[in-house]
């Protein structure tokens, strides 16, 4: 039985002001579900080795590279992608849509008209098609001049191990049922300028997706570090603060009340981290509180800058000389990102990390909406907000202003308002989840517009 479900949860409403039933609240994990576990373990190493073998072979996948040949440049890797997805959906009679949005483009890196198209597989939920949970990667590579298209570009870590993890997430989640919809997407254009990125956040737009959250991996299967370090357990989430969308009436309410570690998609980091220490015993989650590394981007950019919640996941130790160079050796250094610098098994840990934070949000309910927080002058603190379809129940949590992570949380019936008694709001930040029938439960949503999951809500 769902830890917040009845009886026990009844108890604790009618008892409430008794303290009654308390120690039920202690945990700081949701309900456990079997099929997480399932997922956590189905990601296969044969599978993503041989996809990145496969986009190897195309020599290079630079976005200016060849469209028409059968067997090399960005077009031929597009096709095999797009073949790959409607095999996959072969297999799960047709489960998958496969789109292929497009824009022509210019720019500083891209001197003519060039056609940036996105491979994207689209699995539709069952009960609420229109919240959708998205995972990128980007296919295309590059050598140390950004504007060289012919010259070999492997691309094995940056970023074939992301678009392998995605078809292998497609691969594992398509037979099952999500409720909300999943979409895996191969982005081309990233390295002249997160040009699909941005193809996809329009589409998103256009099409009227909810992106609940896009999980953007690049540069995810290597475990040795550039310095001689080797750490096959660590995995990075780089998250924005505060909303790349934010007005400035809104960073006034927020520099004030709060929420400057406490954007939508910061919540969605932190929701990675805790199914990892729940579901991933050998893999632990960093959270960085950066948009993306110092001075560098990702495809997570263009989501955030249209008002969706993203994060980038990457390794948690890189090494430079195998990222952007031309194939060589130097003063004894071998250069180039080669398929012999990907350890499968990290990515695997990595794939699965991807695939149950895809499946748990989507069978969750969409975050609580509208949620406030009162209590000034006063020794008890009042959360409220909006009940959302498909929750059954909701979740109080808070936690010290200092701690990275929700420390506590106390789960309170299928109600739109809490009071928490003897918990102060001067001294604690707070937040709310909502759970479905079977215990999935959504990230924690921060109060006010710096916190909020609704799109259009801080535009
Ligand atoms: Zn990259």
């Amino acid at each position: 039985m769902p830890r917040y479900a009845l009886p026990c949860s009844l108890v604790l409403f009618v008892t409430l002001y008794g303290n009654a039933c308390v120690a039920q609240t202690a945990a700081a994990y949701p309900h456990e579900q079997a099929d997480l576990h399932e997922l956590a373990a189905a990601p296969d190493e044969a599978r993503l080795h041989d996809t990145i073998a496969t986009l190897v072979g195309f020599g290079t996948r630079h976005t200016l590279s060849d469209t028409a040949s059968a067997k090399r440049g960005i077009g031929a890797a597009r096709r095999w992608v797009q073949s790959r997805f409607q095999a996959i959906s072969h297999d799960c009679g047709g489960c998958l849509e496969i789109v292929t949005p497009s824009q022509v483009v210019t720019g500083k890196r891209i001197p003519k008209p060039t056609e940036v198209m996105d491979i994207v597989a689209i699995k539709r939920g069952s009960t609420d098609p229109q919240r959708v949970i998205v995972m990128t990667g980007h296919l295309d590579s590059r050598v140390s001049d950004v504007m060289n298209a012919t010259s070999d570009a492997p691309g094995a870590n940056d970023d074939a191990s992301g678009v392998a993890a995605l078809m292998e997430a497609a691969r594992v989640l398509s037979s099952r049922d999500n409720r909300a919809t999943l979409v895996f997407a191969a982005l081309s254009g990233e390295e002249q300028g997160l040009y699909g990125g941005k193809v996809l956040a329009d589409y998103a737009k256009a099409q009227g997706w909810q992106v609940e959250a896009d999980l953007n991996n690049d540069i995810v299967g290597n475990s040795h570090g550039q310095n001689g370090v080797r750490d096959n357990t660590t995995v990075r989430i780089f998250s924005e603060g505060t909303r790349s969308t934010e007005t400035p009436e809104q960073a006034k309410a927020r520099n004030y009340f709060g929420g400057e570690v406490d954007s939508p998609s910061r919540n969605v980091a932190r929701y990675m981290a805790m199914l990892a220490d729940q579901y991933l015993p050998d893999l632990r989650v960093r959270m960085i509180y950066r948009t993306d590394r110092y001075g560098r981007g990702g495809d997570q950019v263009p989501f955030v800058e249209n008002g969706c919640p993203a994060v980038r996941v990457t390794e948690g130790h890189e090494d430079y000389t195998r990222q952007h160079q031309d194939l060589r050796t130097e003063h004894g250094v071998t250069y180039g990102d080669t398929i012999d610098g990907i350890d499968f098994r990290y990515l695997a840990r990595v794939t699965a990390l991807n695939t149950l934070t895809m499946a748990s949000l989507a069978r969750a309910p969409v975050p609580p909406a509208q949620v406030s927080v009162s209590g000034a002058l006063a020794t008890d603190t009042t959360l409220r907000w909006q009940k959302v379809p498909g929750a059954t129940g909701y979740r109080v949590h808070w936690r010290d202003t200092t701690a990275p992570q929700w420390q506590y949380h106390r789960s309170v019936g299928d109600v739109d308002h809490y009071a928490l008694k003897d918990v102060v709001i001067d001294d604690w930040f707070f937040g709310v989840s909502a759970l479905s029938a079977d215990g999935y439960e959504s990230p924690v949503v921060f109060p006010g517009d710096a916190g909020s999951f609704e799109q259009g809500h801080a535009k």
